[in-house]
Protein backbone atom coordinates (compact mmCIF):
# COMPACT_ATOMS: atom_id res chain seq x y z
CA UNK A 1 0.00 0.00 0.00
CA UNK A 2 0.86 3.49 -0.83
CA UNK A 3 0.64 5.96 1.26
CA UNK A 4 1.94 9.47 0.49
CA UNK A 5 2.30 12.36 3.34
CA UNK A 6 -0.13 14.70 1.62
CA UNK A 7 -2.54 13.62 -1.03
CA UNK A 8 -4.67 16.66 -1.91
CA UNK A 9 -6.64 14.13 -4.62
CA UNK A 10 -9.94 14.09 -2.37
CA UNK A 11 -9.71 18.16 -2.11
CA UNK A 12 -9.40 18.30 -6.00
CA UNK A 13 -11.94 15.92 -6.72
CA UNK A 14 -14.85 17.43 -4.75
CA UNK A 15 -14.03 21.15 -6.04
CA UNK A 16 -13.35 20.41 -9.16
CA UNK A 17 -16.59 20.79 -11.28
CA UNK A 18 -16.93 24.47 -9.54
CA UNK A 19 -13.53 25.58 -10.09
CA UNK A 20 -13.24 24.46 -14.19
CA UNK A 21 -16.41 26.61 -14.26
CA UNK A 22 -14.28 29.54 -12.63
CA UNK A 23 -11.22 28.65 -14.95
CA UNK A 24 -14.07 28.85 -18.33
CA UNK A 25 -15.74 32.57 -16.79
CA UNK A 26 -11.76 34.18 -15.81
CA UNK A 27 -12.06 34.23 -19.56
CA UNK A 28 -14.59 36.55 -20.48
CA UNK A 29 -13.81 38.52 -17.45
CA UNK A 30 -10.05 39.26 -18.19
CA UNK A 31 -9.82 40.43 -14.20
CA UNK A 32 -7.09 38.47 -13.08
CA UNK A 33 -5.25 41.16 -9.95
CA UNK A 34 -8.19 42.42 -7.55
CA UNK A 35 -11.74 43.27 -8.95
CA UNK A 36 -14.79 41.43 -7.07
CA UNK A 37 -13.75 37.88 -6.54
CA UNK A 38 -10.98 39.13 -4.10
CA UNK A 39 -13.15 41.57 -2.06
CA UNK A 40 -15.90 38.63 -2.12
CA UNK A 41 -13.29 35.94 -0.52
CA UNK A 42 -12.31 38.79 1.71
CA UNK A 43 -14.98 39.12 3.40
CA UNK A 44 -15.63 35.69 3.61
CA UNK A 45 -12.80 35.15 5.24
CA UNK A 46 -12.66 38.08 7.77
CA UNK A 47 -16.43 36.87 8.60
CA UNK A 48 -15.25 33.01 9.09
CA UNK A 49 -12.52 34.12 11.35
CA UNK A 50 -14.58 37.01 13.04
CA UNK A 51 -12.74 39.87 12.37
CA UNK A 52 -13.80 43.23 10.68
CA UNK A 53 -10.75 42.96 7.87
CA UNK A 54 -9.37 40.44 5.73
CA UNK A 55 -6.56 41.85 3.41
CA UNK A 56 -5.49 39.22 0.71
CA UNK A 57 -1.80 39.29 -0.09
CA UNK A 58 1.21 37.02 -2.04
CA UNK A 59 1.73 34.87 1.31
CA UNK A 60 1.53 34.48 4.54
CA UNK A 61 5.68 35.75 4.66
CA UNK A 62 4.83 38.71 3.21
CA UNK A 63 1.93 38.94 5.62
CA UNK A 64 4.02 38.88 8.64
CA UNK A 65 6.39 41.52 6.90
CA UNK A 66 2.98 44.15 5.95
CA UNK A 67 2.00 43.54 9.58
CA UNK A 68 5.43 44.28 10.98
CA UNK A 69 5.51 47.27 8.64
CA UNK A 70 2.30 48.19 9.57
CA UNK A 71 2.59 48.40 13.38
CA UNK A 72 5.79 50.74 12.81
CA UNK A 73 8.54 48.07 13.79
CA UNK A 74 11.59 48.16 12.26
CA UNK A 75 15.36 49.10 13.25
CA UNK A 76 16.32 48.98 16.96
CA UNK A 77 13.21 47.40 17.93
CA UNK A 78 12.96 43.74 18.89
CA UNK A 79 10.57 41.02 18.46
CA UNK A 80 10.16 37.59 20.69
CA UNK A 81 9.47 34.68 18.03
CA UNK A 82 9.66 30.69 18.98
CA UNK A 83 12.68 29.34 18.13
CA UNK A 84 10.85 26.27 16.65
CA UNK A 85 8.77 26.82 13.59
CA UNK A 86 9.01 27.89 9.40
CA UNK A 87 11.48 30.13 9.05
CA UNK A 88 9.34 32.90 8.10
CA UNK A 89 8.38 33.67 11.74
CA UNK A 90 11.63 35.25 12.38
CA UNK A 91 12.33 36.03 8.72
CA UNK A 92 9.87 38.59 8.42
CA UNK A 93 11.74 40.68 11.81
CA UNK A 94 14.99 40.64 10.50
CA UNK A 95 13.79 41.78 6.73
CA UNK A 96 12.39 44.74 8.74
CA UNK A 97 15.39 45.45 10.23
CA UNK A 98 14.46 44.49 13.59
CA UNK A 99 15.79 41.70 15.72
CA UNK A 100 14.14 38.06 16.17
CA UNK A 101 14.55 37.43 20.06
CA UNK A 102 14.11 33.47 20.43
CA UNK A 103 12.25 31.81 22.93
CA UNK A 104 11.81 27.79 23.38
CA UNK A 105 8.60 26.13 22.67
CA UNK A 106 6.93 24.13 25.27
CA UNK A 107 7.50 20.05 25.82
CA UNK A 108 3.49 19.46 25.63
CA UNK A 109 2.30 21.95 23.32
CA UNK A 110 5.46 22.80 20.88
CA UNK A 111 4.13 26.34 20.42
CA UNK A 112 6.13 29.35 22.32
CA UNK A 113 6.41 28.87 26.63
CA UNK A 114 4.89 31.50 28.07
CA UNK A 115 6.96 30.99 30.78
CA UNK A 116 10.29 32.18 29.33
CA UNK A 117 8.71 35.73 27.90
CA UNK A 118 8.79 37.45 30.94
CA UNK A 119 12.65 37.56 31.11
CA UNK A 120 12.81 38.26 27.52
CA UNK A 121 10.72 41.47 27.34
CA UNK A 122 12.58 44.93 27.74
CA UNK A 123 12.00 48.76 26.36
CA UNK A 124 12.99 47.73 22.80
CA UNK A 125 10.19 44.77 22.56
CA UNK A 126 7.82 45.71 20.19
CA UNK A 127 6.22 42.35 19.64
CA UNK A 128 5.48 38.85 19.98
CA UNK A 129 4.87 36.14 17.52
CA UNK A 130 2.85 33.45 18.11
CA UNK A 131 2.78 30.57 16.23
CA UNK A 132 -0.03 28.20 15.68
CA UNK A 133 2.25 25.57 15.46
CA UNK A 134 0.68 21.73 14.06
CA UNK A 135 -2.55 23.13 13.69
CA UNK A 136 -2.76 24.36 17.38
CA UNK A 137 -2.99 27.31 18.81
CA UNK A 138 -0.43 28.86 21.61
CA UNK A 139 -1.26 29.60 24.91
CA UNK A 140 -3.28 32.66 24.24
CA UNK A 141 -4.91 33.38 27.25
CA UNK A 142 -0.63 33.18 29.17
CA UNK A 143 0.87 34.97 26.32
CA UNK A 144 -1.58 37.82 26.27
CA UNK A 145 -1.38 38.36 29.94
CA UNK A 146 2.29 39.25 29.80
CA UNK A 147 1.85 41.25 26.30
CA UNK A 148 -0.54 43.53 27.95
CA UNK A 149 1.40 43.56 31.24
CA UNK A 150 4.34 45.52 28.91
CA UNK A 151 1.95 46.91 26.44
CA UNK A 152 2.95 44.80 23.60
CA UNK A 153 1.55 43.79 20.48
CA UNK A 154 0.83 39.96 19.89
CA UNK A 155 1.28 39.03 16.27
CA UNK A 156 -0.59 35.41 15.37
CA UNK A 157 1.31 33.12 12.58
CA UNK A 158 -1.87 31.45 11.49
CA UNK A 159 0.01 29.47 8.41
CA UNK A 160 -0.85 26.42 9.77
CA UNK A 161 -3.91 26.31 11.93
CA UNK A 162 -6.93 28.03 9.46
CA UNK A 163 -10.30 27.30 11.22
CA UNK A 164 -8.31 26.44 14.30
CA UNK A 165 -9.97 27.85 17.76
CA UNK A 166 -8.59 29.11 21.17
CA UNK A 167 -11.15 28.68 23.08
CA UNK A 168 -14.26 29.91 21.62
CA UNK A 169 -12.32 32.63 19.00
CA UNK A 170 -10.76 31.16 15.66
CA UNK A 171 -6.97 31.98 15.57
CA UNK A 172 -5.96 34.99 13.56
CA UNK A 173 -9.11 37.26 15.56
CA UNK A 174 -7.11 37.17 19.43
CA UNK A 175 -3.91 39.26 19.01
CA UNK A 176 -3.57 42.47 16.53
CA UNK A 177 -3.17 40.68 14.12
CA UNK A 178 -3.31 37.53 12.03
CA UNK A 179 -0.89 36.11 9.20
CA UNK A 180 -2.38 33.33 6.85
CA UNK A 181 -0.93 30.87 4.44
CA UNK A 182 -3.02 29.48 1.49
CA UNK A 183 -0.39 27.90 0.44
CA UNK A 184 -1.82 24.58 -1.52
CA UNK A 185 -1.06 22.25 1.25
CA UNK A 186 -2.16 24.17 4.17
CA UNK A 187 -5.42 23.27 5.83
CA UNK A 188 -6.91 26.07 3.35
CA UNK A 189 -4.85 25.99 -0.05
CA UNK A 190 -4.64 27.83 -3.06
CA UNK A 191 -3.58 26.51 -6.53
CA UNK A 192 -0.10 28.38 -5.88
CA UNK A 193 1.29 31.32 -3.85
CA UNK A 194 -1.47 33.39 -1.44
CA UNK A 195 -1.70 34.27 1.71
CA UNK A 196 -3.48 37.06 4.12
CA UNK A 197 -3.51 39.03 7.25
CA UNK A 198 -6.74 39.20 9.67
CA UNK A 199 -7.20 42.27 12.16
CA UNK A 200 -9.66 43.89 13.80
CA UNK A 201 -7.95 47.16 13.84
CA UNK A 202 -9.48 49.87 11.13
CA UNK A 203 -5.82 51.67 11.08
CA UNK A 204 -3.86 48.58 10.50
CA UNK A 205 -5.76 47.34 7.87
CA UNK A 206 -5.77 50.73 5.72
CA UNK A 207 -2.12 51.13 6.34
CA UNK A 208 -1.57 47.29 4.89
CA UNK A 209 -3.53 47.56 2.13
CA UNK A 210 -1.83 51.24 1.32
CA UNK A 211 1.48 48.90 1.65
CA UNK A 212 0.97 45.73 -0.33
CA UNK A 213 -0.08 48.10 -3.20
CA UNK A 214 2.51 50.13 -4.05
CA UNK A 215 1.70 52.68 -1.36
CA UNK A 216 -1.19 53.66 -3.94
CA UNK A 217 -4.15 55.75 -2.49
CA UNK A 218 -5.55 56.22 -5.81
CA UNK A 219 -4.94 55.28 -9.12
CA UNK A 220 -2.08 57.84 -9.41
CA UNK A 221 -0.96 58.84 -6.19
CA UNK A 222 1.73 57.05 -3.98
CA UNK A 223 1.31 57.92 -0.31
CA UNK A 224 3.79 55.59 0.94
CA UNK A 225 6.77 53.89 -0.17
CA UNK A 226 4.87 50.42 -0.42
CA UNK A 227 5.65 46.94 -2.57
CA UNK A 228 3.65 44.60 -4.51
CA UNK A 229 1.79 41.59 -2.61
CA UNK A 230 -1.68 41.04 -3.70
CA UNK A 231 -3.77 38.06 -3.72
CA UNK A 232 -4.73 37.22 -7.54
CA UNK A 233 -8.43 36.98 -8.46
CA UNK A 234 -8.59 33.18 -9.91
CA UNK A 235 -6.86 32.07 -6.57
CA UNK A 236 -9.37 34.25 -3.93
CA UNK A 237 -12.29 32.79 -6.20
CA UNK A 238 -10.42 28.90 -5.87
CA UNK A 239 -10.15 29.96 -2.16
CA UNK A 240 -13.60 31.27 -1.83
CA UNK A 241 -15.07 27.56 -2.60
CA UNK A 242 -13.04 25.70 -0.74
CA UNK A 243 -13.35 27.95 2.41
CA UNK A 244 -17.10 26.32 2.13
CA UNK A 245 -15.42 23.00 2.39
CA UNK A 246 -12.68 23.74 5.71
CA UNK A 247 -14.93 22.70 8.73
CA UNK A 248 -15.58 19.58 6.86
CA UNK A 249 -11.84 18.70 6.06
CA UNK A 250 -10.49 19.73 9.01
CA UNK A 251 -12.93 17.38 10.88
CA UNK A 252 -11.73 14.62 8.56
CA UNK A 253 -7.91 15.66 9.97
CA UNK A 254 -9.63 15.14 13.63
CA UNK A 255 -10.68 12.24 13.26
CA UNK A 256 -7.35 10.97 11.58
CA UNK A 257 -5.92 12.16 14.45
CA UNK A 258 -7.98 10.24 16.60
CA UNK A 259 -7.08 6.75 14.81
CA UNK A 260 -3.41 7.30 15.05
CA UNK A 261 -3.82 8.03 18.82
CA UNK A 262 -5.96 4.73 19.43
CA UNK A 263 -3.26 2.98 17.08
CA UNK A 264 -0.35 4.26 18.79
CA UNK A 265 -0.92 4.80 22.34
CA UNK A 266 1.03 2.50 24.85
CA UNK A 267 3.76 1.81 22.74
CA UNK A 268 7.47 3.98 23.06
CA UNK A 269 5.95 6.94 20.41
CA UNK A 270 5.33 10.19 21.96
CA UNK A 271 2.48 11.27 20.63
CA UNK A 272 0.47 15.08 20.26
CA UNK A 273 -1.00 16.62 22.88
CA UNK A 274 -4.25 18.42 22.60
CA UNK A 275 -4.71 21.00 25.40
CA UNK A 276 -8.30 21.76 26.91
CA UNK A 277 -8.38 24.89 25.53
CA UNK A 278 -7.78 24.89 22.08
CA UNK A 279 -9.29 23.05 19.24
CA UNK A 280 -6.10 21.36 17.12
CA UNK A 281 -6.74 21.04 13.37
CA UNK A 282 -3.86 18.75 12.96
CA UNK A 283 -2.25 20.37 10.18
CA UNK A 284 0.54 18.14 10.79
CA UNK A 285 0.55 15.05 13.09
CA UNK A 286 3.55 15.27 14.50
CA UNK A 287 4.95 12.22 16.52
CA UNK A 288 8.61 11.74 18.08
CA UNK A 289 10.96 8.58 17.95
CA UNK A 290 13.79 7.74 18.79
CA UNK A 291 15.88 5.86 15.84
CA UNK A 292 14.34 8.54 13.82
CA UNK A 293 16.79 7.66 10.86
CA UNK A 294 15.71 4.22 10.47
CA UNK A 295 12.31 4.73 11.18
CA UNK A 296 11.83 6.55 8.08
CA UNK A 297 13.66 4.29 5.95
CA UNK A 298 11.63 1.16 7.49
CA UNK A 299 8.43 3.33 6.25
CA UNK A 300 9.64 4.56 2.89
CA UNK A 301 10.26 0.82 2.16
CA UNK A 302 6.89 -0.23 3.28
CA UNK A 303 5.62 3.36 0.79
CA UNK A 304 5.08 5.27 3.61
CA UNK A 305 5.71 9.17 2.75
CA UNK A 306 6.89 10.94 5.90
CA UNK A 307 8.65 14.44 6.67
CA UNK A 308 10.43 16.25 9.51
CA UNK A 309 9.04 19.88 10.44
CA UNK A 310 11.55 20.96 10.79
CA UNK A 311 15.02 19.58 10.89
CA UNK A 312 16.73 22.71 12.39
CA UNK A 313 15.34 25.29 14.97
CA UNK A 314 15.80 28.58 13.61
CA UNK A 315 18.54 30.10 15.61
CA UNK A 316 20.63 27.50 14.49
CA UNK A 317 20.07 28.24 10.32
CA UNK A 318 22.46 30.17 8.39
CA UNK A 319 20.57 33.67 8.33
CA UNK A 320 20.16 33.83 12.09
CA UNK A 321 24.63 33.81 13.09
CA UNK A 322 23.78 33.30 17.10
CA UNK A 323 26.98 32.14 18.26
CA UNK A 324 27.92 28.49 19.46
CA UNK A 325 26.39 26.18 21.40
CA UNK A 326 22.33 27.32 20.50
CA UNK A 327 20.76 23.99 21.50
CA UNK A 328 21.73 25.58 25.29
CA UNK A 329 19.46 28.05 24.97
CA UNK A 330 16.64 26.02 22.97
CA UNK A 331 16.84 22.58 24.57
CA UNK A 332 12.93 21.52 23.75
CA UNK A 333 13.29 22.88 20.55
CA UNK A 334 16.96 21.22 20.26
CA UNK A 335 15.85 18.11 21.34
CA UNK A 336 12.73 17.85 19.32
CA UNK A 337 14.47 18.87 15.74
CA UNK A 338 16.72 15.79 16.66
CA UNK A 339 13.91 13.23 16.87
CA UNK A 340 10.35 14.54 15.52
CA UNK A 341 8.82 13.03 12.55
CA UNK A 342 5.40 13.98 10.88
CA UNK A 343 3.30 11.27 9.81
CA UNK A 344 0.87 10.91 6.63
CA UNK A 345 -2.29 13.02 7.19
CA UNK A 346 -4.90 14.85 5.18
CA UNK A 347 -8.64 14.77 4.22
CA UNK A 348 -9.37 11.70 2.21
CA UNK A 349 -6.39 9.66 4.02
CA UNK A 350 -8.65 6.20 4.40
CA UNK A 351 -8.62 4.04 7.51
CA UNK A 352 -6.76 1.64 6.08
CA UNK A 353 -4.01 3.99 5.29
CA UNK A 354 -3.67 5.00 8.75
CA UNK A 355 -4.12 1.35 10.08
CA UNK A 356 -1.24 -0.01 7.57
CA UNK A 357 0.99 3.20 9.03
CA UNK A 358 0.54 2.59 12.19
CA UNK A 359 1.47 -1.30 12.15
CA UNK A 360 4.74 -0.22 10.26
CA UNK A 361 5.77 2.36 12.79
CA UNK A 362 4.99 -0.29 15.63
CA UNK A 363 7.42 -2.22 13.65
CA UNK A 364 9.93 -0.16 13.62
CA UNK A 365 9.88 1.25 16.69
CA UNK A 366 9.92 -3.10 18.02
CA UNK A 367 13.32 -3.83 15.04
CA UNK A 368 15.25 -0.26 15.56
C1 LIG B 1 3.91 27.92 5.65
C2 LIG B 1 4.29 28.78 6.77
C3 LIG B 1 4.63 30.14 6.59
C4 LIG B 1 4.84 30.75 5.24
O1 LIG B 1 3.74 30.71 4.40
P1 LIG B 1 3.92 31.12 2.86
O2 LIG B 1 2.51 31.37 2.43
O3 LIG B 1 4.54 29.95 2.17
O4 LIG B 1 4.76 32.33 2.79
C5 LIG B 1 4.86 30.93 7.71
N1 LIG B 1 4.80 30.41 8.94
C6 LIG B 1 4.50 29.11 9.17
C7 LIG B 1 4.42 28.60 10.57
C8 LIG B 1 4.25 28.25 8.08
O5 LIG B 1 3.98 26.96 8.31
Amino acid sequence: MKVLFNDLTYQNNIVKPEILEIFKESFHRSVFIGGIWVQEFEEKFAAYIGVRHCIGVGNCTDALELILEGLGIGHGDEVIVPAYSWISTAACVKRVGATPVFVDVHPDSYTMDPELLDKNINSKTKGIITVHFYGQSADMDAIGGIANKYNINIIEDCAQASGSLYKDNKVGSIGIAGAFSFYPTKNLGAFGDGGCVTTNSDELAHRIRLLANHGLKDRNQHVLLGRNSRLDSLQAKILEIKLNYLNEWNELRISAAKQYLSGLQGSRIKLPKVLPQTKHIFHLYVVQVENRKEVINFLDEKGIHTAIHYPIPIPETKPFPQGNDQSSKYPVSARMSGCILSLPIFPGITEDQIEFTCDAILEAISVS
